[in-house]
């Protein structure tokens, strides 16, 4: 995709980045938006309704997004943890290759993952964005083949790894 030559799906704007989950391009003012929305729905949608939550601080770049966008650690009751998109879509893909219990879920009573529709690209975008210092994740061993495999996937058919996600929980692995 040539970037220079997209313009925002909502304002015409220059594209900044190409959302796969909404199939559009966007500026930053609209990513931005359109990021912090879904994040914030993802807790309204499961019927977290608190306004503090308990944070995890692990350094990790997902940690640092949500301090951005929940501002501050409370003592709420529930807490928020820091796996996104890939982590959920590897569970849900080892699940069917090896009959693997998932490593993450979305979300039980007291804890959640509001990350879980959100990329590593996406998430990096957004620090980028806003200038907030972060560290990569890597990759090794099956866990990086697996996501190999899937980004291979995810080239041909944008938002390939959103469809693993949902499926799992409509059938409720994660
Ligand atoms: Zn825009």
């Amino acid at each position: 995709m040539e970037k220079s030559a997209s313009k925002c799906f909502t304002c015409g704007r220059e594209a900044y980045f190409y959302s796969a989950y909404l199939k559009q391009n966007l500026c930053k003012k609209h990513f931005e938006k359109m990021l912090i929305r879904r994040v914030r729905s993802a807790l309204i949608s499961k019927g977290y309704k608190q306004k503090a939550f308990r944070m995890t601080d692990d350094g990790s770049a997902a940690y640092r997004m949500l301090k951005f966008v929940f501002k501050k650690d409370d003592n709420g009751t529930v807490t928020l943890e820091n796996s996104v998109l890939e982590d959920f879509a590897l569970a849900v893909l080892e699940y069917f290759l090896a009959k693997k219990k998932p490593a993450h879920q979305i979300g039980l009573k007291t804890r959640f993952n509001p990350l879980y529709q959100v990329s590593e690209e996406e998430l990096y975008a957004f620090l980028d964005m806003k200038g907030i210092k972060y560290k990569k994740r890597t990759h090794g061993g099956r866990e990086g083949y697996l996501l190999d495999f899937m980004k291979d996937v995810e080239k041909r058919r944008p938002g390939g790894m959103l469809s693993a996600v949902k499926m799992g929980e409509k059938i409720g692995v994660i």
